[in-house]
């Protein structure tokens, strides 16, 4: 599937909204999910195919290194009525294919994806809604305030740059927010789990809470390990996603995430 750039958009000075649009759209729909991603298909600079394509019949008949660059992307707004699908990204410097085109695109630029795909959308039984990330989870946790029932009770806690990064969230739902900047040191790492460890939440035996945890990989393993061994959460009521991992591309990151999920739901 694809679809053209009507509109981009700066939310904070590294989170750049993507809107596409158009009857390209015509025959898109996402499910009730709340975490719901496309897995897009960027082509590299100076490909032998046309900005619109298909990324199964590249595979087959083009060589390797001209393949396009694949990247997983929350659906941040599905708009069904004005075919109107929105993307946020986070812009980390000169590097990367998903970020870097991101950046730079304007209207009329086409973008080629499969999917969407999603696992998880807040239960209204819930007692208690933990929503925890950093900029990359952003859109799935704003999805999913949105959605929460009024009244419902959720601890967030957001991890960015700085202040000029916050971005206002909204929700029928009762908010116990708290954003965490970043340092620039070793112990950014831990920022998450320190103040999820420090968050007001019931007792497993009190009141069931549901979490969302995605991320950076180790902050997201962190929290999980904190969630299980100290807070006796069960695995049920937890979706925690690695989204990325640091210094690692995404290509680097997907050959050893298997390893790595496998080590994280051995934890506790
Ligand atoms: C299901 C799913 C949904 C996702 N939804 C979103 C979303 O809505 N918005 C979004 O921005 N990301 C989202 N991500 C994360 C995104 O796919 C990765 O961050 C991806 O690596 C970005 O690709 P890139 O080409 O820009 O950088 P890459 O080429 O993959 O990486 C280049 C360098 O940048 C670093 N890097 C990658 N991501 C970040 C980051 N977020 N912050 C700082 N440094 C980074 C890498 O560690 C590496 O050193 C999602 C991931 C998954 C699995």
């Amino acid at each position: 599937m694809h679809a053209r750039v009507t509109e981009t958009r700066w939310l904070t000075p590294t989170l750049v909204r993507v809107v596409l649009g158009g009857d390209d759209l015509a025959g898109f729909e996402v499910g009730p999910e709340t975490d719901a991603y496309v897995n897009l298909a960027l082509r590299p600079d100076g490909s032998p195919y046309d900005a619109v394509f298909d990324p199964a019949a590249v595979r087959e008949e083009h060589p390797r290194e001209t393949w396009p660059a694949r990247r997983r992307y929350t659906v941040a707004d599905w708009d069904a009525e004005r075919h109107e699908l929105s993307i946020d990204f986070v812009v980390h410097g000169d590097t990367g294919a998903a970020g870097r085109w991101a950046a730079t695109a304007g209207p009329g630029d086409v973008l080629v994806w499969e999917g969407p795909s999603g696992g998880y959308r807040p239960d209204p039984a819930a007692e208690v809604h933990l929503l925890v990330g950093d900029e990359s989870a952003l859109p799935a946790i704003a999805a999913s305030l949105r959605v929460l029932p009024p009244g419902a009770r959720a601890v967030v806690r957001l991890l960015c740059d700085g202040p000029a990064h916050e971005v206002a969230l909204e929700s029928p739902g009762t908010l116990d927010l708290v954003w965490l900047h970043r340092r620039g040191d070793d112990g950014d790492v831990d920022l998450l789990a320190g103040a999820v460890r420090a968050a007001d939440l019931p007792a497993a035996a009190a009141g069931r809470v549901q979490a969302f945890v995605h991320g950076e990989a180790d902050e997201v393993r962190a929290v999980r390990r904190h969630l299980l061994a100290d807070r006796g959460m069960a695995r049920a009521d937890m979706s925690c996603s690695p989204y990325w991992r640091r210094t690692m591309t995404d290509e680097a990151w997907r050959a050893v995430k298997r390893d790595f999920v496998a080590a994280m739901e051995a934890d506790a």
